[in-house]
């Protein structure tokens, strides 16, 4: 019997059964055949602007734009014709004609998506006036610049602030030929209630969004005789940083990804997967405190600075709610500028903490003044993502393959299993959970290592656990729009937690707005977030040690300094406090 769910498509005569809520390039995907886009955005953005993407098809009249027409039982479609290629060329004339091209020295030379589009279909000159446009840089905010002279208004962008996360600090202004892109109400980035998250970035297929690169400021601090450089790199590192040099997706590449930090001149590699292990048996405390002492419930997790800065501005009511734990990366900075300095006998204003991230928001959080220590330093000087790194890697000529492995340094390299899934979205909850388990179900006692259910990559999944005595409700959001579905569920009585994790990027920290890019169409064809965090998990996997209470270097950090999670000397180096920040209004 016929399945009144599925409809047979002819594109380029290859016949394929798709779902009848298909449109018309979901289709050609299934057929093998990638029809060229700029403003399409699998499940984000389709909405059929940029006309690349236009067929024939039986039963429309002229050419339609696949991303947005639905295909019809027995629809044939043509995807190439000269008709075809001579409006695709036309339209890349037309957006060519007002974008400033300077494709040798742009951020996006190696995978603009504009460029390759052109490449790709022929076009090697234009016909059209093209202006003398002037670089539009609008540069106040500390993660991105924006640049609107390389923009072709394809709106990716606005669409992922907006749906994804939520914010909606994006969007076009004006009209014709001075429609262009700005920030709310015409306001600078910095003033704007954007949370950092750079998931715009990681949307734009050409160079008008890009990181602020902080990669000659970390050249001159290594070279300063005077200063001791420390590279801290996070879980989700690993396994992002191979894709810039074909690695196979979510390959874990830290033996290599070390040897190339020592040769960049980093006079010491730490692993921020230790201090993971630090969070966790912060965090674990202090959820176990709350319960024990009727503090305020449910508690939130603080790992992720853009999930800090969209309470901050959306929810001030639940600061309260959150962890008091600083991030990792903050933890880390902090102690190698008291613990490990003390230890050493360094003077801590000698010394520049270098972060390795995924992740565009840590730009803006160790600029936050709530975080400096009491000796006046703050824990972390820069902030670099995964794909600055691959930059400085490529600039020095190394051949990333080629490298060998090199362990990180002692005594804040080693790690848990439960600490490299950090960077997966229910990584945080299912490392707290398996070290809060041990503690509230006693020693003894044989309780699980694996939650599948903080697993996957649902926006929102939600279970409830046994330890010992307790009952644990738990809920995990990635993606702000199902962070901000879940509060609501929260505060109008509909859901009851104890514990919530949310982070502000989908899939969590390995899906950062820092990580190596990829276009649209592979975007479509495969699951990056997936693969890294299959890669995290296979880390895990093969771990001695799968616990953050069992990291022997943290307990000697405690032993030696610190004396207990939650103590007073780890409140003044690990813990923070919150500000409520005023949303922009006209
Ligand atoms: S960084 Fe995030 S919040 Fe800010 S404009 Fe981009 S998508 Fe929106
Ligand atoms: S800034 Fe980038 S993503 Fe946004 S509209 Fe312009 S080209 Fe598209
Ligand atoms: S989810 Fe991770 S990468 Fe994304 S903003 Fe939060 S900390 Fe940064």
């Amino acid at each position: 019997m016929a399945d009144n769910n599925m409809v047979k498509v002819t594109v380029d005569g290859v016949e394929v059964s798709v779902p009848a809520d298909y449109k018309i390039i979901d289709a050609a995907r299934e057929a093998g055949i990638k029809i060229p886009t700029l403003c399409y955005l699998k499940g984000v953005n389709e909405f059929g602007s940029c006309r690349m993407c236009l067929v024939e098809a039986t039963g429309a009249r002229g050419l339609v734009a696949a991303c947005v027409y639905p295909v019809s039982d027995g629809m044939v479609v043509t995807t190439d014709s000269p008709a075809i290629r001579k409006s695709r060329r036309n339209s890349l004339e037309l957006i060519l004609s007002n974008h400033r091209q300077e494709c040798t020295t742009c951020e996006r030379n190696d995978n603009c998506e504009l460029r390759q589009l052109c490449a790709d279909l022929g076009v090697d000159h234009v016909r059209y006036q093209i202006e003398n446009l002037e670089p539009q840089l609008e540069e106040s905010a500390p993660h991105l610049i924006r640049d609107n002279s390389k923009c072709i208004l394809c709106r990716r962008c606005v669409a992922v602030c907006r749906k994804t996360q939520q914010v909606g600090v994006l969007t076009p202004a004006d009209r014709g030929f001075a429609t262009h892109i700005e920030h709310a109400f015409g306001r600078d980035m910095a003033e704007v209630n954007c949370v950092n998250c750079g998931q715009c970035i990681a949307a734009c297929p050409t160079g008008a969004l890009s990181l602020k690169s902080q990669t000659n400021q970390v050249r001159e601090a290594i070279q300063d005789e005077d200063k001791i450089v420390i590279a801290i790199t996070a879980p989700s590192v690993r396994v992002g940083l191979g894709d810039r040099f074909g690695e196979p997706l979510g390959a874990n590449t830290e033996g290599k990804m070390v040897t190339a930090l020592k040769r960049l001149g980093f006079d010491y590699v730490f692993d921020v997967d230790w201090a993971a292990d630090v969070t966790i048996m912060e965090e674990g405390t202090e959820l176990i405190d709350r319960i024990a002492n009727g503090g305020t419930m449910p508690m939130f997790t603080s790992c992720c600075p853009g999930w800090i800065k969209y309470c901050e501005y959306y929810h001030h009511d639940l600061l309260p709610n959150l962890s008091t734990c600083r991030s990792p990366q903050q933890m880390h900075g902090g102690l190698i500028k008291t613990y490990w300095a003390e230890r050493n006998h360094i003077d801590p204003s000698k010394i520049v903490v270098v972060s390795i991230m995924p992740c565009t928001a840590k730009k803006f959080e160790i600029e936050r003044e709530e975080q400096r220590l009491d000796n006046g330093c703050m824990p972390t000087d820069f902030s670099l993502t995964t794909r600055e790194l691959a930059d400085m890697i490529v600039e020095s000529g190394m051949v990333f393959g080629m490298l060998k492995d090199t362990p990180f340094d002692p005594i804040m390299g080693e790690s848990t299993g439960a600490a490299v899934i950090f960077g997966a979205s229910g990584g945080v909850m299912e490392a707290a959970l398996r070290t809060a388990a041990v503690i509230l179900a006693g020693p003894e006692a044989d309780v699980p290592l694996i939650f599948e259910e903080t697993r996957g990559l649902e926006g929102i999944k939600e279970a409830t656990y046994q330890v010992g005595e307790t009952t644990l409700r738990i809920a995990v959001a990635s993606g702000l729009n199902n962070a901000e579905r879940l509060i609501q569920a929260i505060k109008s009585g509909e859901a009851h937690y104890d514990f919530v994790e949310i982070m502000t990027c989908p899939g969590g920290c390995i899906n950062g707005g820092g990580q190596p890019q990829h276009s649209a169409w592979e975007k479509s064809i495969k699951s990056i977030p997936a693969a890294r965090i299959k890669g995290t998990y296979n880390i895990d996997d093969k771990m001695p040690l799968r616990r953050s209470l069992e990291n022997p270097e943290v307990k000697m950090m405690y032993d030696e300094y610190l004396d207990r999670p939650n103590s007073h000397n780890a409140h003044q180096i690990l813990h923070c406090t919150y500000v409520e920040r005023e949303l922009y209004k006209i």
